[in-house]
């Protein structure tokens, strides 16, 4: 039983003293019967012994037989023998199965079959003289055999039983030709490298072959969906910016709706549209015809007119909000000029909250008492957070954090009474500014060092809300003026830069040499070398922002950052060779948080 066609010829052939089974064949047609009758007619052999022999004869037979499962005799190998050891140690015959081209395990030993000579190493042909043995004389039971994994030993496990006509426990309901075409359309999507053409896979007479492909088939249906479910992820992430279903999964999407059109295939597209209902950031045409209609009803994805609909603000608002970074969404770019953006669902919160604790520029200057360019000073420095600059993302009107605007403007204890008091001389923040010609960045310091607790400030409960009526003691913050100023002067090795930095010694180095990161030749005898000042490092913060904080303040990767920003990094990869990528802060559509 399970014996193949054209193995049993060959055991004959040799029994009767043929070379080949071809030569015994010949010899058969002696007799002048109908090729389809000479097994039973010439060898005398029962009806019951031919109809247990499965797969094709050799083509020269001219003898067209029902093949198990309706396979065709293309899905059997017509070239190379493959075989397990154990097996024919047991019973030098050759099984069906081995001969299909995308059958590459013994259930029974649980073993990957083989297709090399242990010995000379060489392949087997099927057309072959001896049966067990190779030309070099080395038995074929002899050679070593590499255990096969549970998942493809399941894989072949469920493709025999359909093999055999009974259905699969728990299992697909495939036919033995759907199987084999789940592998070649489905199956080699898990291969190293995907198919151009999915279905279309050559070379699967060989055994390595054929074991690559069976091997990613039964790693993607095991665990079901899970491996299936981290393919879509991986080729979502090979393709950053697409947006399209048919743009990234373009492929696959044709071969599990087209190529695999059967309802036994459903499963595929179910996996499928979970996780597009889950993973997709897109929006889901509405027309599309090949998803369910539930899975596009129910897509939790919002488009910018339901998000302003649901926040009760324009259209260009929530375009502001999101291309600043400060809502999660994916702006979509179908063309040049024509992108449409998909949200979240937690995006209406995010947008809400935004908009209703925002105050405009004028607001924020009268609230903080100070000049335009000192509340610049305070947002460029993140110390006022603004949801939407117009100078970033072309909006009219600014959105800056109402809290943050009120922190500053009520700062400082309140001390009734007069601000004079005999032994302290008191100083207004304004009396500083105007008066003692701070350098740049020394105001947003003196604030930060308010919040720290550094400096203490204190206000006239008389006084109006505002930075510039908080007082501080003029000794106090002329000392810490000095210190600050002196400790800016001091320079720093390029290590520690890096490590002031939160950088890679290696990426200081490169910011160092393309000038980014400002430098001075030590003259300090004591240290060689170039070093960077505290002052150097800040204006660096000012000035410029790595990718990676980008990414993380709006909580994707970098890769699809990089793929959305518009604005040119100045540094990287791809700029000038080195290790990280830098943007100009003025350059991009987000406001950094304090770095
Ligand atoms: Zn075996
Ligand atoms: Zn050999």
């Amino acid at each position: 039983m399970g014996e193949s066609s054209r193995g049993y010829l060959l055991r004959i052939a040799h029994a009767n003293g043929h070379d080949t089974a071809r030569n015994l064949w010949k010899a058969l047609r002696w007799w002048d019967y109908p090729a389809d009758r000479l097994l039973r007619m010439g060898l005398k052999l029962p009806r019951v012994a031919v109809e247990a022999l499965g797969g094709p004869f050799p083509a020269y037979c001219q003898i067209s037989r029902d093949l198990p499962g309706s396979l065709r005799v293309d899905d059997f190998n017509q070239v190379e023998f493959r075989w397990c050891p154990s097996c024919l140690a047991e019973s030098e015959f050759v099984r069906m199965e081995w001969e299909i081209k995308l059958f590459c395990v013994c259930v029974v030993h649980k073993v990957i079959l083989t297709d090399r000579c242990p010995a000379c190493d060489s392949l087997q042909p099927l057309a072959r003289g001896a049966l067990g043995r190779c030309r070099c004389g080395t038995h074929l039971s002899v050679a070593p055999s590499v255990p096969a994994s549970p998942e493809l030993i399941a894989f072949h496990d469920s493709l025999l039983t359909v093999l055999a006509g009974w259905p699969v426990a728990g299992g697909l309901d495939l036919a033995p030709l759907q199987w084999l075409r789940l592998v070649k359309y489905f199956g080699s999507f898990g291969l190293e490298a995907p198919p151009t053409r999915p279905g279309q896979v050559p070379g699967l007479h060989k055994l390595q072959t054929s074991l690559r492909l069976t091997t990613a088939t039964a790693h993607l249906l095991s665990d079901w969906p899970r491996n299936y479910h981290q393919l879509l992820d991986d080729i979502a992430r090979s393709m950053p910016g697409a947006a399209r279903l048919g743009h990234t999964y373009g492929r696959l999407y044709r071969a599990i709706y087209r190529d695999l059109a059967e309802p036994g295939f459903q499963f595929l597209r179910d996996a499928f549209e979970t996780y597009l209902h889950k993973n997709w950031t897109g929006l889901l045409a509405k027309r599309n015809r090949r998803l369910k209609p539930g899975t596009i009803t129910t897509h939790p994805r919002k488009s910018l007119r339901d998000m302003a609909r649901q926040t009760k603000t324009g259209k260009s608002s929530i375009r502001r909000l999101a291309s600043a970074g400060e809502i999660d969404g994916s702006a979509i770019r179908h063309a040049p000029g024509r992108t449409t953006w998909a949200f979240p669902v937690t995006a209406i919160g995010q947008a809400k909250e935004r908009l209703a604790g925002t105050v405009n520029f004028q607001q924020a200057r009268t609230l903080l008492g100070v000049n335009k360019r000192r509340v610049r000073e305070l947002i460029d420095a993140g110390l006022v957070r603004t949801w939407v600059n117009p100078k970033d993302a072309q909006a009219a009107a600014w959105c800056i954090s109402r809290k943050d605007v009120h922190t500053l403007a009520y700062a400082g204890k309140r001390i009734p009474g007069s601000y004079v008091d005999g032994d302290r001389r008191f100083v207004t923040l304004r009396h500083v500014l105007k008066f003692w010609q701070l350098k740049t960045g020394e105001f947003p310091a003196i604030i930060r060092a308010i919040q720290s607790g550094v400096l203490q400030c204190a206000r006239d409960p008389r006084a109006p809300a505002g930075l510039g009526d908080t007082l501080f003691d003029a000794v106090e913050i002329r000392g810490w003026l000095h210190a600050s100023r002196s400790a800016a002067e001091e320079l720093l090795t390029i290590d520690g830069a890096a490590t002031r930095l939160g950088l890679k010694q290696q990426v200081a180095y490169e910011l160092v040499r393309s000038g980014l990161l400002h430098s001075v030749v030590n003259e300090d005898g004591t240290r060689r070398g170039r070093g960077v000042s505290l002052q150097a490092i800040d204006e660096f913060r000012r000035s410029y922002v790595p990718l990676t904080d980008i990414a993380r303040s709006r909580g994707v990767g970098v890769r699809r950052v990089l793929g959305d920003l518009s604005a040119r990094p100045v540094s990287g990869p791809r700029i000038d060779g080195s290790r990280q990528y830098f943007y100009r802060r003025s350059d991009i559509a987000c406001r950094m948080e304090s770095t």
